[in-house]
């Protein structure tokens, strides 16, 4: 609720046995929320429908219920919260405020791209998160694709770096979870 979860997903209902690339093991140490107090990150790759949001507010219900401030937003969410500090001429406050969140859930990297003003917003929060505070990343793109996203490879580079520097990357395979009960009507058929 505080943490404005866009639905409730816990850990113990994700099928595991459904996503052989996410390790069960791995999950539930990042469950435990140790991750947080080394400011660590965690990024989650795959295509549409793999679990990345799942996963992503799984491990942040974790976290809340151990009493970490968590906070959840889509990445166009994040930078137009950033863009209204800035407007207002207070994004070092704002980045400061956010510092107080052991966790950001920033899901949706690269279904959007960012123009100049948003990828250095973004970047921005990426460095001043570095080594101090913990976020969970979602993309559909590989990091070889962040380029697009940001439309400038150095930002892409940069931020790349200050992510993975100290991250667990979970790179989810298959078909989309959501298609997959027509799929086994296909089959059956
Ligand atoms: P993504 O963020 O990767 O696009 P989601 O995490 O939103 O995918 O998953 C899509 C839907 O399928 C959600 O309702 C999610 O709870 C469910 N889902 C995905 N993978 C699994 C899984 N392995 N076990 C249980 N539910 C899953
Ligand atoms: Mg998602």
């Amino acid at each position: 609720k505080a943490a404005r979860f866009p639905a409730h997903k816990e850990i113990e209902e994700f099928n595991f046995d459904h996503q052989p690339s996410a390790d069960r093991n791995l999950i539930a140490h990042l469950g435990t929320g140790v991750f947080l107090t080394e400011a660590k990150n965690v990024v989650l790759l795959g295509p549409p429908g793999t679990g990345k949001t799942h996963l992503a507010v799984g491990i942040g219900i974790k976290a809340a219920k151990a009493g970490h401030r968590v906070l959840f937003d889509s990445a166009t969410g994040w930078v137009a919260r950033l863009q209204e500090a800035h407007s207002r001429g207070k994004l070092p406050q704002e980045l400061a405020k956010l510092r107080r969140y052991s966790l950001l859930i920033i899901d949706e990297v690269g279904y959007i791209p960012f123009d100049q003003d948003a990828a250095n917003l973004f970047f921005q929060l990426v460095s001043s998160r570095y080594e101090h505070a913990s976020m969970i990343l979602t993309s559909n793109l590989p990091f070889a694709r962040w380029g697009d996203v940001f439309g400038d490879l150095t930002i892409a580079s940069a931020m790349i770096d200050r992510i993975v520097h100290h991250a667990d990357v979970i790179s989810l395979k298959g078909n989309s979870y959501r298609l997959r009960k027509h799929q086994t009507a296909d089959t059956t058929a």
